[in-house]
């Protein structure tokens, strides 16, 4: 090494440096090569013609051709950005949002959260730099609350139209309404699916713009009788395609995590027993809790001579384009929120998709070349059986929190807003007596300042009140906590098969003295905090870390909110009947009441419920006569879930207007159905759940 290198840095670290730089280069090219390809390129002209000439385009194109990606990177480039006005892309998934912001970060070569960035709840990847901003509907629809103009965007693309998510669906209406009086603000509407007349109809015939999609033949399998068990079908079915066709990969839809995890687990088991002949399976699972770094793995090309089977929820269906896929698998379900009005309950449950579902779904194989569909039902179940279109999401929904977001914007005339499907009238007269019963609304239906503040925490309604209510309890640290953990997901503990008793008592340690689920919640969460939020100590106590480190952004986020409502941070010391009682005054509709035949009945609604198996209360003796829980979740039976024991004074003391002392305990109505033991339900059909199945339940 020469004398002039002295003082810089040794040759071959530049030389690295130089390999490097080269490698992003020779990356960005191929990118940049690899967008011209994509079918919107050959329109960017005309498309940024028809958006300088009108306020409010829609525009259709076909999964994978490049809307979401490409159009906020067109409109960036021609300006859209100038004098710091940004451009907003909503989409209905979390996931989604994520994904599609790291692909075009990359695509622009900017680092993630700079010049383009996300944010979903609880977590914002922008900075002051960002121009194009990637983000779930529902976040768009929080900064109505404090931008009610939008004043900071110069463009809005409400993407994904075509899902009907409940806040695309508000959205809709209320971009509808800020383009009337923001005639500098463009609007942008896209949609996969050709009905988009729809859209152009409800903004008042706005022009509707055509992507050409390149499209292939799909060839469409039925099976010849109904599965008896798609899960299995659906196993049999990859194992064989990946046995007997040409190379390309395979997709397919399940409908939620748990069921990916058990199908990824037996594909695995199955396919090392194939030998050597056969070529790998690369098993690639996606669904919306999956960790950030696995997410990528889907789009990753499998090695050479391996093909990839990729597991995914409806997520695939159109939010995001996988390359190479030929071959698609359609067991022809997925999970749906649906809602009962008249019980209050909400529900996610398993069952049948629509027509339009199902042509979503087969299309993703012929992307890049012929593709095949294997639908595991019948032809007659697709054309007889099937909906035509899924049921917005708005008409199957709880709108209490909805409602409460329009209330705040100012909207009180709930029955005259622009819905492109109106709500049931049902759904929001109960959502009406909901805001009412929590204090949200006074009795004119106008909101309160309780109302105001828990429309400002992206909670639930009723874990935003019990947020509020904890000021009074003297506990807003501890109710923080409780919310932020009940935020974070369920997985918060682990249960290893051969450790199952150990994890047990490791469980039921934080729930000493029947404290109940919510404090055994806080209980985790102050310990963990107390070990420097070690991950040790996650290992030691079976708790995931994930879980902890996610319920800690979570608080993070929820204590800058609680700034901004007011709310004072005060700890109650250990006087856990204070959380108690904030819980209570959330969730005092979710009030459960052990009768004397020892079966648990919801007040007001006479559901014979029990508690979840992963409570801690499930094993305490005798068990509570009163309790609040979180949620119900249905399986074979109603499971309780997040229980504590309260007492029914407090009902009364915290929700009068709710629970008066001599209704509280009323004998059961005669036309309330015989209780039916809890052998006789399960016999039915599954076997009796265990604790293991509800782990790592979504
Ligand atoms: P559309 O919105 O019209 O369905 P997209 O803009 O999402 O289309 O996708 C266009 C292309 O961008 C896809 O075909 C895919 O190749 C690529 N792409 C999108 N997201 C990612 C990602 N996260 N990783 C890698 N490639 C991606
Ligand atoms: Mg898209």
């Amino acid at each position: 090494k020469s004398a002039a290198m002295a003082g810089t840095e040794p040759e071959d670290e530049t030389d690295e440096l130089a390999e490097e730089i080269d490698a992003k280069a020779v990356l960005q090219r191929e990118l940049q090569d690899q967008r011209k390809t994509l079918p919107v390129y050959k329109y960017k002209d005309e498309l940024l013609k028809a958006i300088a000439e009108h306020q409010i385009i829609v525009v259709v194109g076909e999964t994978g051709s490049g809307k979401t990606t490409q159009i906020p990177q067109y409109l960036h480039e021609a300006g859209y950005t100038a004098g710091g006005k940004k451009i907003a892309c909503t989409q209905p998934r979390r996931v989604a949002a994520m994904s599609v912001a790291a692909r075009v970060a990359q695509e622009m070569g900017v680092k993630l959260g700079h010049e383009v960035g996300y944010s979903i709840r609880f977590e914002d990847c922008t900075s002051e730099k960002t121009a194009v901003k990637y983000m779930t509907d529902g976040m768009l629809l929080r900064e109505f609350l404090g931008e009610p103009d939008l004043s900071s965007y110069g463009v809005v693309i409400v993407d994904e139209a075509h899902e009907r998510s409940i806040s695309t669906d508000i959205l809709l209406g209320l971009v509808k309404d800020v383009a009337r009086f923001r005639p500098d603000l463009k609007l942008l509407i896209s949609s996969a699916t050709l009905n988009a007349d729809k859209f152009s109809d409800f903004f008042d015939m706005a022009p509707v713009f055509k992507i050409p999609g390149r499209r292939y033949k799909v060839d469409i399998h039925y099976t010849v009788a109904p599965e008896a068990d798609y899960v299995d079908a659906a196993v049999a079915t990859v194992l064989q395609l990946h046995v007997t066709q040409p190379p390309g990969d395979i997709l397919l839809f399940l409908t939620g995590q748990e069921e990916i995890e058990t199908v990824e687990e037996i594909l695995r088991r199955r396919t090392r027993g194939l030998g050597t002949k056969i070529a790998e399976l690369v098993i690639c699972p996606i669904y919306a809790n999956l960790p950030t770094e696995l997410q990528a793995k889907i789009f990753e090309p499998a090695p050479p001579g391996a093909r990839k089977v990729v597991l995914a929820t409806n997520i695939a269906e159109t939010s995001l384009t996988i390359d190479g896929i030929s071959y698609v698998v359609d067991p022809g379900f997925s999970k749906v929120k649906s809602y009962s009005p008249r019980t209050g309950t909400e529900s996610l449950l398993v069952q049948p998709i629509s027509k339009a579902s199902a042509d979503q779904r087969a299309g993703r194989s012929g992307r890049t070349g012929p593709g095949k569909c294997f639908r595991l039902f019948t032809e007659h179940s697709y054309k007889e059986d099937m909906e035509d279109e899924t049921v917005p999401e708005i008409q199957r929904s709880n709108l209490a929190s909805v409602v409460l977001s329009l209330k705040a914007l100012g909207i009180n005339d709930l029955v005259s807003f622009d819905f492109m499907d109106p709500p049931p009238s049902e759904g929001l007269l109960r959502a009406l007596e909901d805001l009412f019963a929590l204090g949200a609304l006074n009795s004119r239906g106008e909101l309160t300042k309780t109302g105001r503040r828990m429309a400002e925490l992206p909670l639930d309604p009723m874990l935003a009140k019990a947020i509020v209510a904890s000021e009074r309890h003297g506990c807003s640290e501890e109710m923080l906590t409780v919310a932020s953990m009940l935020s974070a997901g369920n997985a918060v503990f682990y249960r290893p098969k051969d450790k199952a008793l150990i994890a047990d008592a490791a469980r039921q340690r934080f729930n000493a003295g029947g404290a109940g689920d919510h404090v055994a919640l806080l209980n985790v969460y102050t310990e963990w905090e107390q070990s420097g939020y070690s991950a040790q100590w996650c290992v030691d106590h079976f708790v995931q870390s994930r879980t902890m480190r996610r319920a800690r952004d979570v608080r993070e986020q929820l204590e800058k909110l609680l700034e901004r409502v007011e709310i004072e941070r005060r700890s109650c010391a250990g006087d856990f009947d204070a959380v108690r009682k904030a819980v209570t005054a959330g969730f005092f509709r979710n009030t459960a009441q052990r009768r004397r035949d020892g079966f648990y009945r919801t007040l007001k609604t006479w559901r014979t419920v029990f508690v979840h198996p992963s409570s801690g209360l499930a094993r305490v003796d005798p068990p509570p006569r009163w309790v609040v829980y979180h949620e119900l979740v249905e399986t074979t039976m109603e499971y309780m879930r997040q229980v504590t024991e309260i007492k029914p004074e407090w009902l009364v003391e915290i929700a009068p207007h709710y629970y008066q002392e001599n209704n509280l305990d009323t004998p059961e109505p005669k036309k309330a159905k015989a209780p039916h033991g809890q052998g006789a339900a399960v016999a039915t059909e599954k076997p009796s759940p265990s604790l293991n199945d509800f782990f790592n339940v979504q």
